[in-house]
Parts: C-alpha cells; sequence; structure tokens
C-alpha cells in the first residue's frame, strides 16, 4: 500500500480524507493557501506545504505547484477531493508522467465523462437516454438563440465544464438567453477557466437521482445504488439520501445498469457518479457523469458500509473489488444536510464570517435509534472567507427507516449550534419537519415550490408554543432566584402566577417546582405540561430539556424584557410578564419597520463586477442595477420598483459589505 499521500484539496474533504489514510497507516501531506494556514486539515496532516495565495487559482488549480509538493515531499500519490483539479485530466495526465498515482480513474475516462459536451455525446453512443438538446458548444448570444428557438423554450444554458450548480441558468425566453448566455459564459470563465456552453431542454420539476459506481484496474465495474437530490436550491444540492423513495427494484436495476454499461465503455477504474432526472413517473435522463468523489458520498457510505475513500485508494494501488454486485445490498436509509454558510432569510445568499460558536452534535449512534454523522473541517474561532465554497460542515443521519432518519436529522440540527454568521440550520429543520418531504414526493422545485417568497421561518405549532413557554418561565425562575440570592433585603415570596408570552399570543401559568423540574400549570386549558432540564444556566445559548418526557433543544438568546428561544425553525420572543406588566404591554405600539425599498443595498459582502446604472437615470421594476460577485458566483441585483436614481455609491472593482447602500432612489 502507498506510504504517504497528498491531498490537494481543503476544508471538510481534506479532513475526510486524512481520517480514512490513518486508519489504513497512510502518512498525509495537506497543502494549503494562505487563507488555510491555520486549519483544521493543516493541523491534522502529517505534513504541510503551502503553495500560495488566497484565490484558488494562485493555489490549489495550479498543478505544477501541487506536483512539486509531491516530489518535495515524497508523497507517491494524489488524492483530488472534489473540485479543484479533480476532474482535470491533463492534471491526471501530468502526476502520471511524473511517476505520481493519481486517486482517481484514468486521464481517458476523465476527459471522456468529465466534461459535459463530451460526455454526452459518449452516453448517446452507449445507448444511454439522455437530455434532448443541442450536444455541441454555443460560439454567441445569436448562436444561443437560435439553438434555444430550436429546442423550444424553457432551455437550460449550461458551462461545459461546470459543477457545483455553478454556470447554469434557465431560460424561459428570448430575453433570458440574451442575458443569460454573456452571463454564463462570464462565470464559466471565471470558475472554470473553460467558456464552453451548450444548451439543453430544460425538464420542469423532475428528480435530481444518481447512481454510485465503483471500478478498478482490472474491468470490474459495480453500481453502490442511488442517491436522490432533489432538494436543490440554485441548481446546488443541499439534502441528499440514500435510497431514493421513487425507485421500486426495477428502476434502480435499470439505472444501475445504464450508469456501469456507461461506466464499463470508457474503463471506468475508481469512484464516480453517473447522475440522471427522472420523472415522477420514474422516466429518467442522463444529466452528467462526476469523475470523482461526490460530495453526497456519505450516505452511501452509511447504506453500504463501504468506505469510498479507501476503494478509491485501493483501486489506484491495483487492487481488484474485494466483491461483485450481488454481495451489495442497502441497509436502512440516510440522510446528508449541507450547513452552510448562507442566509437562507436572503435567498441563501452566501455569508462570511467568523464561526464564533461552532458545537455540532455528538456523533455516533444515539439512543433515540439513530446514527450522527458530521463531516467537517472547522473548529470554533474559524473563519469562513469569501474565496472558497461557503459549506461549513456536512450533518448525517442514518436509521433503519426513512422516517427514522429525518426524526433523527431534526433531533440531530436542533442540538447544531452555529453562531457568527448567517446559516441554514433554520431552513434544514424546516424542511425536516415539512409534510411533503416526509412523504417523499419531491422535486428540484421543491424549494421555490414551498419557500415561493423565500423563507422566513415558520410559525411555532403548539407544540413548540408549549416548549417555548416552559423554558421561558424556567429561565425566569433561575434568573429571579438568582437576584433574590445576591439581593439582600429580597423576602417577598417567589410569584408563580405569570403571563407568558410566545410571540403575540399570551396565556396565563402557574408554576410550581424548581428549573430542574417545573410543573407548568395553563389553568385556561386545564392542563398542566412538565419541563425537566437536563442543561442550562445563565448566560448559556443552549437549553436541553425534556417536555412531558420529549427531549428537545432549543437555543436561547437574551432579549431587552425576555429571550429569543428558537426551535428548528420557529423562532419567538418570550416574554415572562406579572398580570400587571401583561396589560401594560398590551398598550404599547407596535414599532413601525424602516421603509427601505428607495435604497438597493447589497444582500451580502462581495465584489461590484458592474454598476449598470448613473445618475439621474429612470430605472424601472425589474431592471438590473448592478453585478455582485461573492464566492465565484455572479449576483444580479434588480431594482424593486420604479425610481430616478439620486445616488450612485459604488462602481465596478469596488468592495462591498453586506447591507452596503448601492443605489438610492428619489
Ligand atoms: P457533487 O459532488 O454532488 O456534484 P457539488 O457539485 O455541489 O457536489 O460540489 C462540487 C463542487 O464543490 C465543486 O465543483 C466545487 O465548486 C466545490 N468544491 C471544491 N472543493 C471544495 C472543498 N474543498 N470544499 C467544498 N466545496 C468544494
Ligand atoms: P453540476 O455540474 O453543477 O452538478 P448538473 O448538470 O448536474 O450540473 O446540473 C445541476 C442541477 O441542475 C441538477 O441536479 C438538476 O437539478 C438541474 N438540471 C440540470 N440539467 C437540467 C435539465 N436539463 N432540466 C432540469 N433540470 C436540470
Ligand atoms: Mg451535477
Amino acid at each position: 500500500m502507498f506510504k504517504k499521500l497528498l491531498i490537494a484539496n481543503r476544508g471538510e474533504i481534506a479532513v475526510r480524507v486524512i481520517k480514512t489514510c490513518r486508519r489504513l497507516g497512510i502518512k498525509t501531506v495537506v497543502v494549503y493557501s494562505d487563507a488555510d494556514a491555520d486549519s483544521l486539515a493543516v493541523e491534522m496532516a502529517d505534513e504541510t506545504v503551502h503553495i500560495g495565495l488566497a484565490p484558488a487559482n494562485q493555489s490549489y488549480l495550479v498543478a505544477d505547484k501541487i506536483i512539486a509538493a509531491c516530489k518535495q515531499t515524497g508523497a507517491e500519490a494524489v488524492h483530488p477531493g472534489f473540485g479543484f483539479l479533480s476532474e482535470k485530466a491533463e492534471f491526471a495526465q501530468a502526476c502520471a508522467d511524473e511517476g505520481i498515482v493519481f486517486i482517481g480513474p484514468n486521464p481517458g475516462a476523465i476527459s471522456a465523462m468529465g466534461d459535459k459536451i463530451e460526455s454526452k455525446k459518449f452516453a448517446q453512443k452507449a445507448g444511454v437516454s439522455c437530455v434532448p438538446g443541442h450536444i455541441g458548444e454555443i460560439d454567441d448570444t445569436a448562436h444561443a438563440i437560435k439553438i434555444s428557438e430550436e429546442i423550444g423554450y424553457p432551455v437550460m444554458i449550461k458551462a461545459s465544464a461546470g459543477g457545483g450548480g455553478k454556470g447554469i441558468r434557465v431560460a424561459w425566453n428570448r430575453k433570458d438567453v440574451e442575458e443569460g448566455f454573456p452571463a454564463v459564459r462570464a462565470e464559466a470563465a471565471g470558475a472554470f477557466g473553460d467558456d464552453r456552453i451548450f444548451i439543453e431542454k430544460f425538464i420542469e420539476s423532475p428528480r435530481h437521482i444518481e447512481i454510485q459506481v465503483l471500478g478498478d484496474k482490472h474491468g470490474h465495474v459495480v453500481h453502490l445504488f442511488e442517491r436522490e437530490c432533489s432538494i436543490q436550491r440554485r441548481n446546488q444540492k443541499v439534502i441528499e439520501e440514500a435510497p431514493s423513495p421513487l425507485l421500486d427494484a426495477a428502476t434502480r436495476a435499470a439505472m444501475g445498469a445504464q450508469a456501469v454499461a456507461l461506466a464499463q465503455a470508457v474503463n471506468y477504474d475508481s469512484a464516480g457518479t453517473v447522475e440522471f432526472v427522472a420523472g415522477q413517473d420514474k422516466s429518467f435522463y442522463f444529466l452528467e457523469m462526476n469523475t470523482r468523489l461526490q460530495v453526497e458520498h456519505p450516505v452511501t457510505e452509511l447504506i453500504t458500509g463501504l468506505d469510498l475513500v479507501e476503494q478509491m485508494i485501493r483501486s489506484a494501488w491495483g487492487e481488484k473489488l474485494a466483491f461483485e454486485q450481488k454481495d451489495l445490498k442497502i441497509n436502512g436509509w440516510a440522510i446528508e444536510s449541507r450547513i452552510y454558510a448562507e442566509d437562507p432569510y436572503r435567498k441563501f445568499l452566501p455569508s462570511i464570517g467568523r464561526l464564533v460558536r461552532y458545537a455540532p452534535p455528538e456523533e455516533g449512534e444515539q439512543p433515540a435509534g439513530y446514527t450522527v454523522r458530521n463531516d467537517a473541517g472547522v473548529r470554533e474561532g474559524d473563519e469562513i472567507s469569501m474565496y472558497y465554497d461557503p459549506m461549513i460542515s456536512k450533518l448525517c443521519t442514518w436509521a433503519p427507516t426513512r422516517l427514522a432518519a429525518i426524526d433523527g436529522m431534526g433531533r440531530a440540527l436542533e442540538d447544531f449550534h452555529i453562531e457568527g454568521l448567517g446559516q441554514n440550520i433554520p431552513f434544514l429543520a424546516a424542511v425536516m419537519d415539512q409534510e411533503r418531504y416526509r412523504s417523499g414526493v419531491i422535486s428540484t422545485n421543491y424549494i421555490k415550490d414551498e419557500f415561493a417568497d423565500g423563507f422566513k421561518g415558520v410559525a411555532p405549532t403548539s407544540e413548540q408554543i408549549d416548549v417555548m413557554t416552559a423554558v421561558g418561565a424556567a429561565m425566569q425562575r433561575v434568573y429571579a432566584a438568582r437576584a433574590r440570592s445576591t439581593q439582600a433585603g429580597l423576602t417577598n415570596p417567589v410569584r408563580t402566577e405569570w403571563i407568558v408570552a410566545v410571540g403575540h399570543a399570551k396565556r396565563r401559568v402557574k408554576l410550581s417546582g424548581e428549573a430542574e423540574h417545573l410543573s407548568v400549570e395553563l389553568p385556561d386549558e386545564g392542563r398542566t405540561i412538565i419541563l425537566e432540564t437536563i442543561d442550562w444556566r445563565p448566560g448559556k445559548p443552549v437549553f436541553k430539556g425534556k417536555l412531558d418526557g420529549k427531549a428537545f433543544t432549543v437555543q436561547v438568546t437574551p432579549a431587552p424584557e425576555g429571550f429569543v428561544i428558537r426551535h428548528r425553525a420557529a423562532k419567538a420572543l418570550v416574554l415572562v410578564l406579572t398580570p400587571r406588566s401583561a396589560e401594560l404591554h398590551d398598550k404599547l405600539p407596535e414599532k413601525q419597520a424602516a421603509d427601505t425599498s428607495r435604497l438597493v443595498l447589497s444582500p451580502m459582502p462581495g465584489l461590484v463586477v458592474s454598476m449598470d446604472v448613473v445618475l439621474g437615470q429612470q430605472v424601472r421594476e425589474g431592471e438590473v442595477v448592478c453585478v455582485l460577485e461573492a464566492m465565484k458566483m455572479q449576483n444580479i441585483i434588480r431594482a424593486e420598483r420604479d425610481g430616478v436614481v439620486k445616488a450612485v455609491n459604488a462602481k465596478g472593482g469596488d468592495p462591498v459589505a453586506a447591507d452596503e447602500v448601492l443605489v438610492e432612489f428619489a
């Protein structure tokens, strides 16, 4: 087996590869840019090599630097992770030329399958069912319009070298093509250094289902069943699962056979993924093949018991696959939630900053019957920078059934505490609680359908209102007890009757017992709820307890008069008031939100690519005001109303902060 392996990547996937290498007794070398000098991967590696500046094109994407680092450290092999150089055939070839083993498929398979246009040509020849479209490069906007009109709207404009949902745009009409084609081309050039574009039919409301394949250098290929990745925003996956609730055994076998045939046709000799879009009727069309390890590979590992990184290393070393198709079985169900530094309340835009608090749930088998795995590359105090993907971690749960895995995920998300930047945990929790997700009838439109006006959190259920009421009362009791013990002369009896307001809803409560075991009587409803506090003391942002025996975790933040309590996707201001102050409270006027409709604010920190309006210009609703770039993604900022431009505060090339005023209308 290899003695030393270099990881040409960063973040959670670098950590993931180190873990397998340690188990196999292989020494690791991690390369890092300026931005990652103190990263967890650098801390865990046996050796490290600094390879340049933070921008990826000056570090992680420079093949020569990676090869030089291998030579310098004597690493015999390179694992490229995903993204970066993982699907560059020239890099795999350059490694081979230098006598370094590339842990991935042979360069021929990468160039045949690693490029969308090439792979479609190939798949078509191999008899795989493809999305209808024009399998070839588009020259310019006029050509794009011609092809789109031949295919018929809606169409999808795609970067041939694309990945990670970047370099993709749907066009519903000619205007969308005129605007979208140059934008996708620019995004592709920036993100992949390759601006070849193609166009295919946009399949409406499909499901994304992909087959994991695994091959060796002796002509064997098997598939490790499917993953469903239909929960996407911006064509990028956020929640994945294995197996898929759509497939029956026959469809699974048919998709698996096509994927294996395609892989065999290019002598595929590593881990790879054949992606399909599927209709609700179980028809399916080939999308692309990813000739690398996939972000969501953990769900496959959880249902098959295999370590895919280990399998890739063994294949690269020349070992034969140790099993055949008939030896493989699906065991249970696994879900992955990608925890992103992004603000679900603001159209999921990236949100960078420091992980002031980072406390993931406990990993391993849980008493409630589910297993937790959290793949992360960060620690508390680390920074999520604007240079790379804003992924914080991948939280997975496994259980014998789909619903048990979903319930486990809901609980694991409750137990995940992050502060310091925008993050999507409340959103992920909302999905776990939705009947539609639980039913398994999903599509890639799920987020658009279910959160048409964006995510605004959800109203607490009556059960959640009970939790918030009891937690608010318990915390108030602890603070009151503390005040009594520190303030001499307070001799009046402890008040037991309170009004608890959860948002606008006020209820009378009668308390007895202590915070550890608090009995909360709701006299107007004729019932009593019992709260056991498992873990909380003043100042702690997380409150763990049991309500009527059911375990929960909520996040608590002190507010001027009470607490803001968040349970999953529901958040409310909770006030514990005396009957007298509750009366006064009812008389207070509500605060009015400031009118910001005259202002165009920067929705995220980033760089202004272009400012498209000038002083005095009459702008109509929907017109482009400017283009911003952050985390390799271009965002078109449009006017939300008609108006005349009164001030322009930024120009192309300016860095801007979130909420900075870019343009003001009169
Ligand atoms: P999948 O593997 O399911 O296709 P994506 O396509 O969403 O997942 O993600 C792959 C993308 O991840 C790459 O194209 C790249 O943009 C991004 N990426 C590359 N390296 C890293 C990394 N170390 N951490 C997170 N994301 C990365
Ligand atoms: P990437 O390399 O970024 O993963 P893909 O080609 O796999 O690009 O597309 C990403 C996602 O976009 C898919 O998972 C799917 O949801 C959606 N998508 C891609 N092509 C189509 C299509 N022709 N019709 C409908 N949805 C599509
Ligand atoms: Mg894809």
